[in-house]
């Protein structure tokens, strides 16, 4: 389901400030070492076709961030692959993006991968710096309420936590945001957060 109709590649950085955690941290990734490895493509390749990034838009989209690498390394290593996400090529399925059930449950650990879910994979205090560096204001006790979902591994809450965190209501008064249902899905937090900013 698309909300901001049809994305274009050039569009992408503008919606970063609506990613849930595991796609910023994907997309941080990306921008730095101009490279995701397999499975982080994947996972954040079918986000993007999620939030609306048609084939055309997805190919442009990751040629210019693999900036480093020649054309016929791109299109023999990784076109290929962008085309079979939406069902252009192989046994032509149509793949859907990722819900958090299986980003959780994705094995992660190799060097170099960046997949998966940060509130799983990252330190609490990475957890804690990175709330920070989305809301200034936020209290500590809001902070640990957050640390204390992550270390009760209740994931899909603390990412919850983390939406309701880090888009507070421009009328502080009116009481802190929440969600009427937990996040169980990275578009599904896209998708929230972009309403929220737009409503
Ligand atoms: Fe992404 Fe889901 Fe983890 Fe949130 S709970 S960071 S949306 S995988």
């Amino acid at each position: 389901q698309k909300v901001a109709g049809q994305v274009d590649a050039q569009d992408v950085p503008k919606l970063e400030v609506h990613f849930p955690l595991c796609m910023k941290n994907l997309v941080t990734v990306l921008k730095k070492e101009h490279h995701l490895k397999h499975d982080g493509r994947m996972q954040f390749g079918l986000f993007l076709k999620g939030i609306g990034l048609p084939l055309e838009q997805a190919l442009e989209y990751w040629r210019m961030a693999f900036v480093k690498m020649n054309d016929e390394e791109f299109k023999k290593g990784y076109a290929y692959n962008i085309r079979h996400n939406y069902g252009q090529e192989g046994n032509r399925k149509n793949y859907s993006p990722y819900g958090c059930e299986k980003i959780i449950h994705s094995s992660t650990g190799g060097a170099g991968q960046h997949h998966g879910c940060p509130f799983k994979n990252f330190s609490p205090d990475r957890i804690r710096a990175e709330v920070r560096a989305q809301n200034a204001t936020v209290t500590n006790s809001e902070v640990e309420e957050l640390v204390g979902l992550v270390t009760a591994k209740h994931y899909n809450i603390a990412c919850s936590k983390y939406f309701e965190l880090t888009h507070p209501p421009s009328a502080p008064q009116s009481g802190p945001t929440a969600l009427t249902e937990p996040i169980t899905h990275p578009n599904q937090f896209f998708e929230l957060s972009y309403k929220f900013s737009h409503t």
